[in-house]
């Protein structure tokens, strides 16, 4: 397995000033960090962003794509707009995207599919609601989550990372014990190795309220491969103490 991979989503947070000082101070305090790391900012900041990050070991990504190609689409911003500020990796299928914005499990596999065809990563978060979990559900939702990614880009499913960010964690301060992250990542893991023989290669990251004091516990269980940090990924310290939790 590869080194963690460990992702800010910086969310509709932000401004020219305040992200110069962030990456700074981010970009400074990463010497020695053998962790895979990227930070997904607003659509406006990325050339700012592609700026500073240039040379560095943090990559750029993006926190959604449209799933179309180009065209008659106001507001969007394609895949290849993305790739030209040589964005990295792509969150699809965010929770906050899911519910504020109606996105389907169909279109989630679309954002992927043509974020895969630019050469760009997504990152394809799946979930369950706190109804769900209290229902049982939680296997089934995040089951047919992934089902409909697999389904549209079996050929390169191995190519995607996965995000498990259970609804009732993100931005609550609830965190998933480390023995729930673990279990929903081992049938995701499984999932993955139906459909691919190589679904090791696959970043299972967990998503919800991940901070400097917990990430070193959920790090530590074997199908937990990184994580996907909002809030915390805010603070230059709290980040880079994820980071170095990561790099162990
Ligand atoms: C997220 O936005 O993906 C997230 C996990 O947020 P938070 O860490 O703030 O819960």
């Amino acid at each position: 397995m590869a080194a963690k991979l460990m992702v800010g989503n910086w969310k509709m947070n932000g401004s020219l000033v305040a992200n110069a000082s962030l990456l700074s101070e981010v970009l400074a305090g990463m010497g020695g960090k053998t962790c895979r790391a990227a930070v997904c900012v607003p659509a406006p900041y990325l050339a700012q962003a592609q700026a500073l990050l240039a040379g560095s070991a943090l990559a750029l990504g993006a926190q959604d794509v449209s799933a179309h190609e180009a065209g008659a689409y106001t507001g969007e911003v394609s895949a290849d707009m993305l790739r030209d500020f040589a964005v990295r990796y792509c969150i699809v299928g965010h929770s906050e995207r899911r519910q504020y914005h109606g996105e389907s499990d169909v279109t989630v596999a679309s954002k992927a599919q043509r974020a895969l065809a630019a050469g760009i990563t997504p990152i394809v978060c799946v979930g369950e609601s706190l109804a769900e979990r209290d229902a049982g559900q939680t296997e089934a939702v995040v089951k047919r989550q992934l089902a409909a990614v697999i389904h549209t880009n079996g050929h390169c499913i191995s190519e995607i990372v996965v995000a498990y960010e259970p609804v009732w964690a993100i931005g609550t301060g609830l965190t998933a014990t480390p023995e729930q992250a673990q279990h929903v990542h081992a049938v995701l893991r499984a999932q993955l190795q139906a459909a691919t023989p190589h679904a090791d290669r696959v970043s299972i990251l967990y998503g919800g309220s991940m901070n400097a004091a917990n990430a070193a516990d959920l790090l530590a269980r074997p199908d937990v491969d990184g994580g996907l940090i909002g809030g915390a990924a805010l603070k230059a310290s709290e980040f880079l103490t994820m980071l170095k939790a990561a790099s162990r």
